[in-house]
């Protein structure tokens, strides 16, 4: 049984109390590794060596460290196979959908910071000819990134990159749910011959190592991902320790349909932006919105296609959908599924979970569920729910569907289809998220500023926006 390593000082090593924890293959229900229960006293030491490596990391030009990065990313490419596997092994999400997204956007993230940071300019003020003000960006020191089990390898490169590009050295941990694929980098780490103690990788139990992350004095910056409840935690921990935050945190995202929109190309989106990795995406759309003329069509069309969708073991190329992370996140879906049913939902297909056969007789699987006939504002509608689970709704006019969408405490993205480009670009003003995707799904470009309003997080991800929270601006005023 693989044994999973704290990547401490650039060395991997057990937890200084010696305590593990099981790790589960989501597929099979069965424990296939352990990982380390660390505690305070492996951040202390993480956060040591991050301390003692700083000086010289963030002096390296930039061009070295993003050599280095580089290095990383070319090895993980190489080995793309062996960590889509991996990956679809600790969280069972289809192997195709590691394969084509999860560990094909960890490399993009890691090229993406590495040679962005090489283009990264800071701002002048020229004050009519009376003084000139420039910005000096310097790096923070040492970062705190703390990642969920969702996607995993994706996620915790998307904080860990622009932190080490921009000179900061880091104190991460991944989720204990999803341990594997980040210990699988720290050895390519060690093999690209990246410092020792720029990166440390502490893995562990939020409530323990996450906390000892959180208090700790000498990391002076959080980047977290994960649940509305967990932010919340952070934030009140860290605000009286003034550090600097970004929360990216839960979503119940709407997705608005009018009628004149491009049919297929819309029930095709719909179907994945539902249920792509068994829901489990934070911008997964979990509220439709269909214009009411168009319901009845929607409701037969979408059923019908929702019922053909394999639910199978992840490594089977024809499964569209894996299993559920754990069994845990497994008994809340079906939790909320007998909620709807309380609050009145009519389940249109789905709504049972799924017992596979021979060696996937204990994994977690749950058959991709519409529900009809719930008041826009009850908890299925509000609560997130992070699962194949999708509530449909009719409305009347923009007025209501817009009331609708921005009728839950969340914002984090809308999805909206139509072809009237006025009632588009009207409509979207108004939605109260941090991402509008119209006529589309998961289109990224990383570049563009990532993120959530309300309960869905603090702050921006993505582009320059993470280089600038990774870094401290200082003005510097020059009277002439
Ligand atoms: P979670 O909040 O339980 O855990 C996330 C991470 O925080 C894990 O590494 C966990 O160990 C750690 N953690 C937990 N408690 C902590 C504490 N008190 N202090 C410090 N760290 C702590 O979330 P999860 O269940 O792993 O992930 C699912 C959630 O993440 C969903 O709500 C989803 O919407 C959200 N998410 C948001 C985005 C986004 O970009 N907005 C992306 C992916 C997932």
């Amino acid at each position: 049984m693989k044994k999973i390593l704290n990547y401490i000082n650039g060395e991997l090593v057990p937890p200084v109390k010696g305590k593990r924890l099981d790790n589960y293959n989501p597929s099979t229900g069965e424990v296939y590794s352990t990982l380390p229960d660390s505690d305070e006293e492996d951040v202390h030491s993480a956060v040591e060596a991050a301390k003692a490596a700083f000086p010289n990391w963030s002096a390296l030009r930039k061009e070295e460290r993003s050599a280095l990065l580089m290095k990383i990313s070319g090895l993980l490419e190489k080995r793309l196979e062996e960590f889509a596997l991996a990956e679809t092994i600790d969280n069972g999400k289809p192997l195709w959908l590691s394969r084509s997204v999860d560990i094909p956007r960890a490399v993009s993230n890691i090229n993406f910071f590495a040679t962005g940071a090489l283009h990264y300019a800071s701002e002048a003020h020229d004050m009519d000819g009376k003084a000139i003000n420039y910005t000096l960006r310097s790096p923070i020191g040492i970062a705190g990134c703390i990642s969920p089990w969702n996607l995993p390898l994706y996620l915790f490169t998307w904080k860990v990159a622009p932190a080490l590009a921009m000179g900061n050295c880091v104190v991460a941990k991944p989720s204990e749910v999803t341990p594997m694929t980040a210990f699988m980098l720290s050895e390519l780490c060690m093999e690209a011959g990246l410092p020792k103690g720029v990166l440390n990788i502490v893995h562990g139990l939020g409530g323990k190592a996450g906390t000892a992350i959180v208090t700790h004095p000498d990391i002076k910056a959080i980047s977290f991902t994960g649940g509305t409840k967990t932010g919340a935690a952070i934030a009140a921990t860290a605000a009286p320790m003034f550090k600097k935050i970004s929360l990216e945190l839960g979503g119940k995202n709407p997705v608005i349909i009018f009628g004149d929109c491009n049919w297929d190309e819309m029930m095709r989106t719909t179907i994945n932006s539902s249920f792509t990795n068994q829901g489990e995406i934070c911008l997964c759309g979990s509220r439709i919105l269909v214009e009411k003329h168009s319901y009845d069509r929607f409701k037969n069309e979408f059923s019908e296609k929702t019922k053909k969708l394999k639910v199978g073991p992840p490594a089977d190329e024809t499964s569209k959908l894996g299993a559920i992370v754990s069994k845990q996140h497994y008994e809340k879906i079906l939790s909320y599924i007998e909620l709807a049913k309380h609050e009145g939902g009519k389940i249109l297909c789905g709504g049972n979970a799924i017992k596979m056969g021979g060696k996937y007789g204990g994994g977690w699987y749950l058959e991709p569920t519409v529900i009809e006939g719930l008041p826009y504002n009850c908890r299925t509608n509000t609560e997130e729910i992070f699962g194949p689970v999708v509530t449909i709704m009719p409305f009347d006019t923009e007025e209501e569907a817009l009331k609708i969408a921005n009728g839950t405490e969340y914002g984090l993205t809308s999805m909206l289809w139509t072809e009237n480009l006025t009632r588009a670009h009207k409509m979207a003003a108004q939605l109260r998220s941090g991402i509008v995707w119209i006529n589309c799904w998961l289109l990224r470009d990383l570049r563009t500023p990532f993120g959530g309003v309300k309960n869905s997080g603090v702050g921006r991800e993505g582009g320059w926006e993470a280089m600038r929270f990774f870094t401290e601006p200082k003005n510097v005023c020059i009277k002439l």
